[in-house]
């Protein structure tokens, strides 16, 4: 991407796509494009056609989609499947139709089979069942992804799916029941630490393994891809098959740690003297959940912001959205 590249960023007030907002800012590229809900109805065909033909963007970050926790997959399946559905394909064929140069489509690792061998390869991609909680999500997902591989089959476009682990970072969701796990403990040990609470109840056994990628090294990755050469870039997009690797790329930090191992750094992080109880009639989950990242890594990408640090950040932006 050259500096004066227009580049539109769709979802630019959610956790990934402001960060790539920021990262872009950060890298000297002014000329970024966003609209808000209100201004642009990306589930409308009629409203992104016309902004696309007006608008001309040359890179597209295909940030927004209708995201949330079990409780709203459960409860909304409809919307998660429809509005999805209709956000990437009229934000795909849009870009298409305008000739944009490239496009990310961000995703989650859900799309991956409930019980995929870990870490998680690209090539598991379609091997076995999903996890029915949220299986209208990851089914549009994976519609978009297959929709990435058969324009740049049919058209010869660069579209690539990236597909971020469990993320956490400024401007998260620290809702106390609706939240992950990072939101949610930052803010229990929080209030545990301002109400002088002599403990702080964690859900389940604290053995299960979860991996975390702070938002602002996703962004990092997401820009980094877009800017690859040509000749990294093109023969990830699965041109020239239709049997082989889709164009999808998993973005997360490699390794994984135990619930008990984030509970402990986060309750350091914030600052709280007492004890950690676990609530083992909560449930655990699945036992772990872990990206292989060698095809990232592969392209010289690797994250740089330890647990400590990010959840720092992460903390302070608790405290100031609390304020
Ligand atoms: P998951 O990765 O889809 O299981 O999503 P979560 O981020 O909600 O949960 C990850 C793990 O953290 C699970 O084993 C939870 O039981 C555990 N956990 C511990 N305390 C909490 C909490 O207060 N909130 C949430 N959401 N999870 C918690």
């Amino acid at each position: 991407m050259d500096k004066a590249a227009k580049i539109y960023i769709a979802g630019h007030r959610g956790l990934v796509g402001s960060a790539i907002t920021r990262n872009l800012h950060a890298k000297g590229f002014e000329h970024c494009l966003a609209r808000t809900h209100a201004e642009l109805d990306l589930t409308s065909q009629a409203a992104v056609e016309a902004f696309f033909a007006a608008e001309k963007p040359d890179y597209v970050f295909l940030a927004a989609a209708k995201v949330g926790g079990i409780h709203a997959n459960n409860t909304y399946p409809a919307e998660f499947l429809r509005d999805n559905l209709a956000i990437q394909t009229n934000i795909i064929h849009a870009a298409y139709k305008n000739n944009v140069k490239r496009l990310l489509f961000l995703g989650s690792s859900c799309i991956y089979p409930k019980l995929a061998p870990q870490p998680m390869r690209e090539e598991h991609l379609l091997t076995s069942e999903l996890e029915p909680t949220n299986r209208p999500y990851a089914l549009a997902k994976i519609a978009g992804i297959e929709m990435c591989w058969s324009y740049n089959r049919q058209y010869g476009t660069q579209y690539l799916a990236v597909m971020p682990t469990n993320l956490y970072g400024p401007g998260d969701n620290y809702h106390p029941e609706n939240s992950h796990v990072i939101p949610a403990l930052i803010r229990k040990f929080h209030e545990a630490k301002v109400n002088n609470a002599s403990t702080v109840t964690v859900w389940g056994t604290g053995t299960p393994r979860r991996e975390f990628l702070y938002s602002e090294d996703m962004a990092d990755a997401c820009v980094y891809l877009m800017n690859l050469p040509d000749a990294q870039f093109v023969p990830l997009l699965g041109q020239d098959r239709n049997d082989g690797l889709p164009p999808l790329m998993n973005i997360g930090v490699g390794h994984d740690l135990t619930i008990r191992e984030l509970a402990e750094t986060v309750k350091n992080v914030v600052g709280f003297a007492g004890e950690i109880v676990f609530d083992s009639t909560k449930p655990d989950g699945t036992p772990r959940k872990l990206m292989d990242v060698g095809r990232l890594n592969a392209m010289g990408w690797k994250a740089t912001t330890t647990m400590q640090s990010g959840l720092v950040v992460a903390y302070q932006d608790f405290i100031v959205a609390n304020a």
